[in-house]
């Protein structure tokens, strides 16, 4: 009998108590879930479904784990984890790059379209303003992992002249691909909207500081679903105040909740949403969860494995 410990807090407890037991029973794998709230021998647990909100913080009891599955995309709050020595998987579902994938997009045509001004109208002005078409605008990825190409790949349908940056070169379909501190120069130079699907490690942390914010053209638009501290705060509320960057819409924070009171909430260049681009799905993600524990049980790789080393 296979023994799973579900390791995150009740409110997540409640979202799979139902589906993870019948993903893996439908997976073909025996199994009982515990809780880590429940009296349970650590010895004795082959995988641990963490959240990162999680208070197991220790996995040195847990010796003969196979697996920690990790139930959201990042893992910067576990991956330096030095107890954690065994396999760390994180989470890759259709359910979370679909999200993005609508979140970003939205978001894009929002500022593409220029909506804002016929929403926000009050002024009974018949000014009609023609947003350029999306052949014309330029729009930079930053990331192109399992969020990001899903996003670039889906503005480019929607014709968007799309850029994506990556740490290793990549080749996705009509999308201009860079790498490297050249291609990132050139595709910050040549954004009119960047969106940032960047995991947060010590090679991206506050990425967009002063030096690179001041690389992209007047008038950009910045969205940011992938983590707060890639960007330094002060340099962009210093960047919006001048009028180099036109708006800021910022799902993730370096303290979440945002603190009431943060500029953020009031700045009127920019939109505050949150941490709500997309969340796990319970129902795809437990399949996922339940994938890699019938993988662990037949010997085979597991899928989405954190590289402990590049930190994502
Ligand atoms: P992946 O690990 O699949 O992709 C990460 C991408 O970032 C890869 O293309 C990688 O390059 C690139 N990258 C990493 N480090 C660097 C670097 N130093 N320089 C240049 N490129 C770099 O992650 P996902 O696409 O699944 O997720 C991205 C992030 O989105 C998550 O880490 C999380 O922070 C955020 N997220 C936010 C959510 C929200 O609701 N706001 C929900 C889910 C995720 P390479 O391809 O070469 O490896």
């Amino acid at each position: 009998m296979t023994k799973v410990l579900f390791s995150a807090p009740d409110s997540n407890w409640d979202e799979y108590k139902e589906v993870l037991p019948r993903a893996i029973a439908e997976a073909g794998v025996t199994a009982t879930i515990t809780r880590d709230s429940d009296a349970h021998d650590p010895e004795a647990v082959d995988y641990i479904v963490y959240a990162p909100s999680s208070t197991l913080q220790d996995f040195r009891p847990y010796s003969q784990c196979k697996a920690v599955l990790n139930l959201w995309a990042g893992v910067e709050g576990i991956v330096g984890n030095e107890t954690l020595t065994m396999p760390l998987a994180r989470m890759v579902d259709y359910g979370l790059t679909e999200g993005m994938v609508e979140w970003c997009v939205g978001h894009v045509l929002r500022h593409h379209l220029g909506m804002d001004a016929d929403i926000c109208r009050d002024d009974q002005e018949w000014v009609p303003h023609v947003p350029p078409l999306a052949r014309d605008r330029k729009v930079c990825v930053l990331g192109l992992g399992a969020l990001g190409r899903a996003v670039a790949v889906s503005l480019r349908k929607l014709n968007f002249d799309v850029t994506g940056w990556s740490r290793t070169q990549k080749a996705v379909k009509k999308v201009r691909c860079l790498s490297g501190d050249a291609g990132l120069k050139a595709a910050l130079a040549s954004s009119e909207i960047v969106v940032l699907l960047l995991p947060l490690t010590s090679g991206t942390e506050n990425l967009l500081d002063e030096e690179r914010l001041g690389m992209l053209p007047k008038g950009v638009v910045i969205i940011n679903p992938g983590r707060g501290p890639l960007i330094d705060d002060d340099a962009l509320l210093a960047a919006l105040d001048r009028g180099h960057i036109e708006h800021a819409t910022l799902d993730v924070f370096r303290i979440e909740p945002l603190p009431k009171g943060h500029r953020y909430w009031t700045h009127p260049n920019v939109t505050v949403t949150p941490h709500l681009a997309s969340d796990t799905r319970p129902d795809s993600a437990a399949r996922v969860i339940a994938e890699n524990i019938r993988r662990g049980e037949a010997g085979e790789p597991f899928l989405h494995l954190v590289d402990r080393v590049a930190g994502y």
